[in-house]
C-alpha cells in the first residue's frame, strides 16, 4: 500500500509496512517512557526478544492513537457448540465493554443452534455473523476442528478485508480491557495453569508418533487453546498447519492429549510469536488471585463439565 506519513516532506510516495511502521499522531503528549523504571516483578520480553504483555507495560492511549491512524478491522471467532450457547450472551455483552472498543470488530459466532443466539446490542462498527457448524458427541472434536472451520472462513470471508484476528473460548468473560496492545504477527496467550512451573511439567504431546510430541526439556511456555490470534496471514498458516498435524494423526489413529491446544503448543515452539500475553489475558476463575496479576482482562468462568460436554 502506498502511503504519505505525517514528517516525509518530499512528494515521493514510499512502501509502507503498516504492521511494522508505527506512525503517533503529531504533537500527542503522553508519559515520558522510561528505560530504567518499569515492571520488575514479572519478564516482559522473551529471550528471542518478543514483548510479553502486563499491565503498565504499555501506554494504550499512545497505541490507540497509532492503530487508529490505520483504521484496523479486528475479528474474533467463537464457537458455541451443543449446551455452550449459554455462554454467548455474556461473552458478547462483555466484548462490548472491553474487547477493541472503538475500533472495527466483527465477532464471528459459530454454532449448531443458531435459534438460540442471544440478542445483544451492538456498537458502530460492530457486527456479529452467525455461521452453522455440526453438533458433535464429543468434545474433543468440537475443540480440535475449530482450526478447520477458522481456515474455510478465512478463506471464504476474510481474506484482503481483515487485518487481526483472535480466536477465543466461549466460556469466558472480559472484565478489563484488551485492545491494540496485543497486535502483532503471531500472538499466544501464556496459559494460566502453569506459568510458575518447569517445562517437565508442561502437558505437552509426549508420544514420539504424534506430530504435535515436544520432548522433555524442550518448549519455550505452556500457551492457551483458547486464545490465539495476530494478523490474518500468521493465523492463517497456524489454523492451517495445526489442521493438518492433526488430521494426519488422526490418520495414524493417534489423538494429542490436548487435542488442538497440544498443536498450537508445537507450532508456536517452531514458529516463535512475535508478541507473548501475559495470563492477564485469559485468567480462570477458580485460579486464586496472585500478585503479578494486576488487572484480569479475559477468564474463564466455572462451570460443570459434566453438565454441558456432550462425553465427559
Ligand atoms: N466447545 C463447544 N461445545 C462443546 C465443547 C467445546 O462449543 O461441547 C468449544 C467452546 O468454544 C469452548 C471450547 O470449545 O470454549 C473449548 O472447550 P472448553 O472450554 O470446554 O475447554 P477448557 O477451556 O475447559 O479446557
Ligand atoms: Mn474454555
Amino acid at each position: 500500500m502506498l502511503y504519505f506519513y505525517s514528517s516525509y516532506r518530499s512528494t515521493e510516495s514510499v512502501r509502507i509496512n503498516h504492521a511494522l511502521h508505527l506512525v503517533a499522531p503529531d504533537h500527542l503528549l503522553y508519559q515520558q517512557p522510561s528505560i530504567v523504571k518499569g515492571r520488575t516483578d514479572v519478564v516482559t520480553v522473551t529471550p528471542w526478544l518478543a514483548p510479553i504483555v502486563w499491565e503498565k507495560t504499555f501506554n494504550p492511549e499512545l497505541l490507540d492513537s497509532i492503530y487508529r491512524q490505520q483504521n484496523i478491522s479486528v475479528v474474533a471467532t467463537v464457537f458455541a457448540v451443543g449446551k455452550y450457547v449459554m455462554f454467548l450472551k455474556d461473552f458478547l455483552e462483555t466484548a462490548e465493554q472491553h474487547f477493541f472498543v472503538g475500533f472495527r470488530v466483527h465477532i464471528y459466532v459459530f454454532t449448531d443452534r443458531p435459534d438460540e443466539m442471544p440478542q445483544v446490542e451492538m456498537a458502530t462498527n460492530r457486527a456479529v455473523t452467525v455461521r452453522t457448524v455440526p453438533s458433535s458427541n464429543r468434545w474433543q472434536t468440537i475443540s480440535a476442528r475449530r482450526m478447520e472451520f477458522i481456515q474455510t472462513l478465512i478463506e471464504e470471508k476474510l481474506q484482503g478485508s481483515t487485518d487481526y484476528i483472535f480466536c477465543l473460548d466461549v466460556d469466558s468473560k472480559f472484565h478489563g480491557h484488551w485492545g491494540t496492545e496485543s497486535l502483532s504477527g503471531l500472538v499466544a496467550v501464556i496459559h494460566p495453569g502453569y506459568y510458575r512451573d518447569p517445562r517437565s511439567k508442561f502437558p505437552y504431546e509426549r508420544r514420539a508418533q504424534s506430530s504435535a510430541y515436544i520432548a522433555v526439556g524442550e518448549g519455550d511456555f505452556y500457551y492457551c487453546g483458547g486464545a490465539f490470534g495476530g494478523s490474518l496471514d500468521e493465523v492463517y498458516l497456524l489454523v492451517k498447519t495445526c489442521r493438518l498435524n492433526f488430521e494426519a494423526d488422526a490418520a495414524e489413529g493417534i489423538e494429542a492429549t490436548w487435542q488442538e491446544e497440544s498443536h498450537l503448543n508445537r507450532y508456536m515452539w517452531i514458529n516463535k510469536p512475535s508478541k507473548v500475553l501475559s495470563p492477564e489475558y485469559l485468567w480462570q476463575d477458580f485460579n486464586p488471585r496472585r500478585q503479578e496479576i494486576r488487572i484480569i482482562r479475559f477468564s474463564g468462568v466455572d462451570k460443570n463439565y459434566a453438565d454441558i460436554r456432550p462425553n465427559n
